[in-house]
């Protein structure tokens, strides 16, 4: 019974409290905000949040701030997993450290390698008061001869509702903390062994080398965490990742690209997919509130956009619907004056839905006249398909049950 009432607040059924959309909504509210453990993990504070625990634990204010860089080391460069490991801190110290706060990241409940490479893991993530069971993102590493991309999550579900994106048909549960994000980068390095080794000694190349906030979620719906998280990941002193090498996907939310520009400084990448405002309405829903022009004008004036440093435009491949040539000249044009490369994604299907990939000759037609017009036009090859770790697929098969049981409870609240 619990489970159906659960269900039932997640699908705005009778008696839900607003989860999905109202038809025509835009935006789903969160299930559910953040609960802080009793300890909690010091991973994805500020240094002034963690001078804060020195306080707290009685150091004096002149020594805190090279306490601070002392952990920060300790986490972020040698990826230190206690507080045991720590030995240049005192041992009194470490003691009283270990009794407040961790340095846990999310717990690993599976672990998936393609056979091209490419790994997947399941991380499972505390839930507040409204959920039983624990919440779980994905996240997902992707080697290539010269870079190791890791591609990670904002969300549990995601505030919009893209009709071609699986993650878009979930209800939205939570934001992630600026600690789970950075988090996800954490566990990949624990899980590739990519820490330097012996300790202090920096290896000669690291395999996680560029992140994409590109997993589940709408970034810029979760925009202070995904901020702080990220301004950690490119911090010199820790894990020191450039901002050239982390890019943020969103597919609009046109103030917050304004607010990257000015708080993040990283690249950015649109998911475009529609060159006509009523395409786009169709596919980005959230085109009604920021339409294409705004939108592109926001590109224009995404500061530090420059040849070295362009902004990636995605564009799904979807058959007889955004395919044609006529929108491949109309996206040449809407680009005009941008310093931009475009991204052909192939569709990944996901089961129930309405779309089909474009076919393979179409796309290299697509590609070919946008290349012809002088931008760059890479067909992204779908990686760790087989183990669902490609666009747009990730958590399908976790979801696939609850859209089975979400349709027998629309079916149960008809006939009530
Ligand atoms: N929410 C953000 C980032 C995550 S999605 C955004 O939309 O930009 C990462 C990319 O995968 C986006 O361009 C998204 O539109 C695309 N995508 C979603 N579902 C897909 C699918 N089924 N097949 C291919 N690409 C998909
Ligand atoms: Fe959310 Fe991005 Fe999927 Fe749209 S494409 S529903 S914004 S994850």
């Amino acid at each position: 019974m619990s489970t159906v009432s659960t269900e039932a607040a997640a699908v705005g059924l009778p008696g839900a409290r607003g989860v999905l959309p109202a038809d025509g909504a835009l935006e789903k509210t969160p299930l559910e905000t953040y609960v802080p453990p009793a300890q909690p993990s010091l991973i994805g504070l500020s240094r002034a949040q963690i001078s804060e625990q020195f306080a707290a634990i009685g150091v004096a204010s002149a020594q805190r701030r090279m306490r601070v860089q002392q952990l920060w080391h300790w986490m972020y460069v040698r990826g230190a997993r206690t507080f045991g490991e720590m030995t240049s801190v005192s041992k009194d110290m470490r003691a009283e450290l270990e009794k407040r706060v961790t340095v846990d990241r999310p717990e690993v409940v599976a672990e998936q390698i393609s056979n091209d490479g490419t790994r997947k893991w399941l991380l499972r993530l505390p839930s507040g008061n409204n959920l039983e069971k624990p919440h779980e993102v994905e996240c997902v590493y992707i080697p290539e001869t010269d870079r190791g991309t890791l591609c990670v999550s904002s969300q549990v579900g995601c505030t919009l509702n893209c009709s071609f994106c699986h993650t878009g048909t979930q209800r939205l549960v939570r934001n992630l903390t600026a600690g789970e994000i950075v988090g996800q980068i954490m566990v990949a390095r624990d899980r590739l062994n990519d820490w330097p080794s012996p300790p202090g000694e920096e290896k000669t190349h690291r395999l996680v080398t560029n992140i994409v906030m590109m997993g589940m979620g709408e970034p810029l719906y979760n925009f202070d965490a995904v901020r702080d998280a990220l301004l950690i990941v490119a911090d010199n002193e820790g894990i020191g990742i450039s901002k050239r090498r982390i890019t943020l996907s969103t597919s609009g939310v046109v103030p917050n690209i304004v607010r990257t520009g000015e708080e993040i400084g990283v690249m950015l990448a649109i998911s475009l997919h529609a060159v006509r405002d009523e395409l786009r309405n169709e596919l980005v829903p959230l085109n009604r509130k920021y339409p294409i022009a705004e939108l592109m004008q926001a590109c224009r004036d995404y500061p530090a956009a420059s040849n070295a440093r362009r902004i990636t435009f995605e564009y799904v491949m979807l058959k007889g619907v955004n395919d044609s040539l006529e929108d491949a000249k109309l996206l040449v044009k809407l680009l005009k004056g941008i310093h931009a490369k475009i991204n052909l994604i192939p569709f990944n299907p996901w089961p129930g839905t309405r779309y089909e990939c474009s076919d393979w000759d179409q796309i290299e037609k697509f590609s070919e006249y946008i290349f012809n017009a002088g931008y760059s036009s890479p067909v992204r090859t779908p990686r760790g398909r087989d183990i669902l770790a490609a666009c747009g697929q990730l958590k399908s098969e976790t979801e696939k049950l609850s859209a089975r049981e979400r349709q027998a409870l629309r079916a149960m609240a008809m006939t009530d």
